[in-house]
């Protein structure tokens, strides 16, 4: 058959290399200049950075089996912690990392969850409504309000409680206090102490592993050639087209996603932190998470280069995603020096990433015009949406594989369902 794969980020690369090895006529189209999406890595003097912090894991074991034949893999423990009130709090959260707050603010989390546990809000259909149930509401106003603003640019209320269940795939503060008492068998994602990493080349290197395998099959990449609605009125030419571009290119609908700009920094001197990565809820900070790659692997940096990775959320074309590189280098730099971590004098140059489609927006209406938007696509036949942003779904890197290498069974016509955690990230 002749397929055209729009997209080679992880679910595109992993469909071509599943039906590259049937003799199948593979075409891989791609915007970017190079291939593995989200899932890349970019070097920048020598040292390597992914698209923020990026860990493999999976529930599936013959996943993990199939990936660690293609990349070598090593198991990573992850460290990270939140930066609050000018203290690292522990996260994921435990009873302990809450007794490490004031105790005032802890007092009042457990009143505030007592409250709400006897008066909850009857309607419970927005991000804010579902956490401050689950959470109560002083929890809500530390971390989880000002951190899911800051990422959205959307007011909790307005974004739906599916992306709370998602993200924190845990039910109650009581039961974070609970799972560190009584360690449980089916550990939510949030609480995913252990990781996946590639041995060397980043994340990345999960993508070139594939591409590896697809081009020696004869599969062919189209480099910084961009697709969309155009392509779907010539699909008569292919058997199949295999959709993880974001949906939003391919069909005109009103979904939004948030975008993301990457700030890679090398540094002069290491940072005397275990974390691997930090969150930053609070206001004052433009960034919302800042990694540091050497944390996954030595390899990441060399010649005694150090290197962080700080995310700015935004939106497309608006003033953070405009501004010149100076400017956002200031601001950074402003907001790295009121944490004492990183200061003006350690950093020796940086190098600006910027990613349209890095969320998909889960408005409170999106279920319905996402379900319209596939209806259309359906009744094309020869159409097959994929991955994150095709599917307009939180995915991560092992369900975007997962689909891909079961994209047979989809070409089939089969209602395949890719066991979904809650969102890693
Ligand atoms: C900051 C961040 C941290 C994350 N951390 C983790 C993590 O720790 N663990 C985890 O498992 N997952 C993580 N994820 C999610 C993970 O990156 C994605 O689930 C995965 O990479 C998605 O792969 P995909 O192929 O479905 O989509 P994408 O990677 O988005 O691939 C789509 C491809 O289509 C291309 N494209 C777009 N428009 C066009 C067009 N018009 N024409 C041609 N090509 C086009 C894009 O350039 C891209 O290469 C994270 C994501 C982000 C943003």
């Amino acid at each position: 058959m002749k397929i055209a794969i729009l997209g080679a980020g992880l679910a595109g690369l992993s469909s071509g290399f599943t039906l590259i090895k049937d003799g199948h006529d593979i075409e891989i189209f791609e915007t970017q200049n190079t291939i593995g999406g989200l899932a890349k890595s970019v070097i920048f003097e020598g040292c390597t950075f992914d698209i923020g912090p990026h860990r493999f894991h999976s529930k599936n074991k013959d996943l993990i089996k199939r990936i660690n034949k293609i990349v070598s893999l090593d198991v990573k423990k992850r460290i990270s912690h939140i930066y609050l009130k000018n203290k690292l709090v522990e996260y994921p959260l435990t009873s302990t990392s809450m007794l490490s707050l004031p105790f005032l603010t802890s007092l009042n989390i457990g009143l505030d969850y007592l409250k709400t546990k006897l008066n909850p809000f009857k309607i419970d259909d927005s991000f804010e409504t579902w956490v401050k149930n689950r959470f109560g509401k002083k929890m809500y106003e530390i971390y989880f309000g000002p951190y899911t603003e800051k990422v959205w640019g959307l007011k909790p209320s307005l974004i739906s409680q599916d992306w709370a269940i998602q993200r924190i795939g845990l039910f109650s503060l009581w039961d974070a206090v609970k799972n560190i008492l009584f360690k449980t068998e089916d550990t939510p994602r949030t609480y995913v102490s252990k990781f996946y990493y590639p041995k060397e080349g980043g994340i990345g290197k999960i993508a070139k592993g594939l591409v590896e395998n697809l081009e020696s099959g004869g599969g062919k990449i189209h480099l910084n050639k961009t697709v969309g609605m155009g392509f779907l009125k010539n699909r008569k030419k292919y058997d199949f087209i295999i959709s993880t571009i974001p949906i939003t290119q391919l069909l005109k609908v009103d979904l939004k996603y948030r975008a993301l700009i990457l700030l890679d920094l090398i540094l002069k001197e290491d940072i005397e932190i275990e974390d691997m990565w930090l969150y930053f809820p609070e206001k004052n900070f433009i960034f919302n998470r800042v990694s540091f790659p050497k944390k996954f692997n030595k390899n990441n940096i060399v010649d005694d280069k150090y290197t962080a990775c700080v995310e700015i959320a935004c939106n497309f074309n608006d003033k953070f995603w405009n501004a010149k590189k100076k400017v956002l280098e200031q601001l950074v730099i402003r907001d790295l020096e009121k944490t004492g971590l990183i200061s003006k004098e350690q950093i020796e140059s940086s190098n600006i990433i910027k990613e349209k489609f890095a969320y998909p927006v889960y408005d409170l209406n999106y279920k319905i015009k996402l379900e319209r938007a596939k209806e259309i696509i359906t009744k094309m036949k020869n159409v097959i949406l994929l991955g994150r942003n095709g599917l307009f779904t939180y995915n991560n890197m092992d369900h975007s594989i997962e689909a891909g290498f079961k994209i047979k069974e989809f070409i089939k016509g089969f209602d395949i369902k890719i066991e979904k955690g809650e969102y890693f990230g």
